[in-house]
């Protein structure tokens, strides 16, 4: 009986990869190797689902325990919109608006003009 089935570290990567890098709970909170992530099954083993990669979300652990109870949730998502609504200045905030997610690493790959 194979109860667990542990996830190598490439396994976790292609299921982060899948996800764009971001939380399975739709939060779009960044995960990557060494976060503090947990792997759910989407479909319960015991309801039939398989131990395949397809089969793993990979959540921020906090999103996993706010996943347990739905209230909570509910609770934190109106939060951010009432934020979000509140706090909307015209103009000033544009980029930090704009960006929601992994758009790119460019200037990490070392191109450099000078000289
Ligand atoms: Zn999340």
């Amino acid at each position: 009986m194979v109860n667990r089935r542990k996830l190598s570290r490439a396994e976790k990567m292609a299921i982060m990869a899948r996800q764009g890098w971001l939380c399975g709970c739709g939060c779009d909170g960044p995960v990557w190797p060494g976060a503090h992530v947990e792997y759910d099954h989407v479909l319960a083993r015991a309801l039939g689902g398989v131990e395949a990669l397809d089969n793993f979300d990979c959540l921020i652990r906090h999103c996993h325990r706010l996943k347990t109870g739905e209230d909570i949730t509910r609770i934190a998502k109106a939060e951010r919109q009432a934020r979000r609504t509140g706090k909307q200045k015209p103009g000033r905030n544009k980029r930090a608006l704009k960006g929601r997610g992994f758009e790119g690493w460019r200037g990490f790959d070392g191109t450099r003009r000078g000289k």
